[in-house]
């Protein structure tokens, strides 16, 4: 590969890098303030003893704070526990 070619693939994938953070912006300005499901703390309302996200669902604008991913992840092992029953 010749060092113009080099220079221009550093240079598109420095600029996809540079559109992926923005497309990660936009979409942290879009979703707005999460929120989460178990305890209803937010980005801007978050524990009194401080909480960061452990989890972030994608799609909506919820999550589940450090504070309550153990209780959350233990709910979902336990719904996961639960025996199907047989018709
Ligand atoms: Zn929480
Ligand atoms: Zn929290």
């Amino acid at each position: 590969m010749s060092n113009r070619a080099k220079k221009a693939l550093e240079r598109a994938e420095s600029e996809i890098g540079i559109l992926h953070q923005r497309l990660e912006l936009i979409q942290l300005i879009t979703l707005g303030e999460r929120i989460c499901v178990v305890c209803g703390c937010s980005d801007n309302n978050a524990c009194p003893e401080g909480c960061e996200w452990s989890l972030v669902h994608a799609a909506t604008p919820t999550g589940v704070c450090s504070n309550c991913i153990i209780d959350y992840l233990a709910a979902v092992i336990d719904a996961e526990k639960v025996p199907e029953k047989k018709a």
